[in-house]
């Protein structure tokens, strides 16, 4: 075992602060990474503070991995001692389910979450980013090409997965209308992402300060959605809604923005039930539909198409003592648009 640091909640609620954990060398398949930088994700404050239900406390979060490859197993393939990999928010699932198999295995029924949870064993807690090791299986390491930023990187393994997805899904090119609800770490990325697979994007925001990052982002209009009149003037306008929000929306309103056949995604949501009125489906053919993360093949793809476009996320490079503070300004949609945390502040 390797004795290293972490920052961990010791129960539900409570601030991080700085603890030792034990990694393991990795197996014949497995990989240990030097972590360089972590993102802070929205859901690893909904997490640390206990919003969902089972978590394993005490909790390190963290599933925006970028480090480098210190040691492999030796039956590794793929990965070599130094290169910049990351690891997202999974690292193994059963691999022979019929999710598995096709390459979908954010929907394996048995598939291990980075952290909050146990790993394959099925008692070892899993301890994620913010910490400066951490042993994985080989096959859920991604590479990241040397042309990206590794810090600006780091977000991309979460919330740029989980906005690239959908936007592959619902197949978006050159003639689509995308609205993005919520610039923060997913909305940003989702403008980029969209932007550069050629779709003309808006973004629907609380915050009218954000209007001139938006359009710096790429997208060609902002919606200040505390107006009223944003959602009487664009009736029918939008092909696809992706919302990043998991605070409850006026979904009815939303979906009113949707052209024909047109889908709102909710890629936040809370426990909460859902409230919708038929009569805002039924007359058009909408559908409203929700979205978790990517498979692996596709996380990698994602970073390609990010090395390809030159996409990184806006970040703001923090030390780990700074965390706790950086998870409020989170709370209150204060990020310009990412933090991650220097893993470097640990060691
Ligand atoms: P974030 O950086 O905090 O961004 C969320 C944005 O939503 C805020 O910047 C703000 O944007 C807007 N917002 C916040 N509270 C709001 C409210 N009450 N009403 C309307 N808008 C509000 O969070 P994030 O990291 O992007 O994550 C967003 C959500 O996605 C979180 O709930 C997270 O748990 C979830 N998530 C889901 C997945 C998945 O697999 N589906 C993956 C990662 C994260 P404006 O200032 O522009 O309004
Ligand atoms: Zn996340
Ligand atoms: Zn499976």
């Amino acid at each position: 075992m390797i004795t290293t640091s972490a920052y961990a909640a010791n129960e539900p609620g409570a601030l991080l602060h700085r603890v030792k954990i034990e990694r393991r060398q990795p197996g014949p398949h497995e990989v240990l990474i030097d972590i360089d930088y972590c993102g802070i994700c929205h859901t690893d404050i909904h997490m640390a503070r206990g919003d969902f239900p089972g978590q394993v406390f005490p909790l390190v979060p963290g599933h925006e991995i970028v480090g480098r490859v210190q040691q492999i197993g030796e039956d590794v393939r793929g990965h070599s001692v130094g290169d910049i990999v990351g690891v997202g928010c999974l690292i193994d699932s059963c691999r022979s389910c019929d999710e598995c198999v096709s390459e979908q295995e954010q929907f394996c029924d048995k598939r291990i979450s980075t952290y909050g949870r146990y790993e394959k064993d099925g008692f070892t807690p899993a301890y994620g980013g913010y910490s400066t090791h951490i042993t994985v299986a080989s096959e859920f390491v991604l590479n990241i090409a040397p042309s990206l930023q590794p810090a600006a990187a780091a977000p991309l393994l979460c919330a740029g997965i989980t906005t690239y997805s959908p936007l592959r899904h619902w197949n978006v090119d050159a003639h689509s209308r995308v609205g993005v609800v919520g610039l923060g770490g997913l909305g940003h990325l989702a403008v980029k992402l969209a932007a550069a697979m050629g779709a003309e994007v808006t973004v629907l925001s609380t915050s009218e300060s954000k209007r001139s990052d938006a359009l710096r982002l790429g997208a060609t209009d902002f919606l200040y959605t505390r107006d009223p009149e944003a959602f009487s003037r664009n009736s029918g306008r939008f092909d696809l809604i992706l919302s990043t929000v998991s605070a409850a929306l006026d979904y009815d309103a939303y979906l009113r923005l949707l052209k024909r056949d047109g889908t709102l995604v909710l890629l936040g949501v809370s426990d909460s039930p859902i409230t919708v009125s038929g009569f805002s489906l039924l007359p058009r053919r909408k559908s409203i539909a929700a979205s978790p993360i990517g498979g692996i093949r596709e996380t990698q793809e994602m970073l390609d198409f990010c090395a390809d476009h030159q996409i990184g996320s806006d970040i703001e490079l923090i030390a780990i003592g700074d965390v706790n503070a950086a998870y409020e300004r989170v709370l209150h949609s204060d990020v310009r648009y990412r933090f991650v945390i220097d893993m470097n502040s640990l060691r």
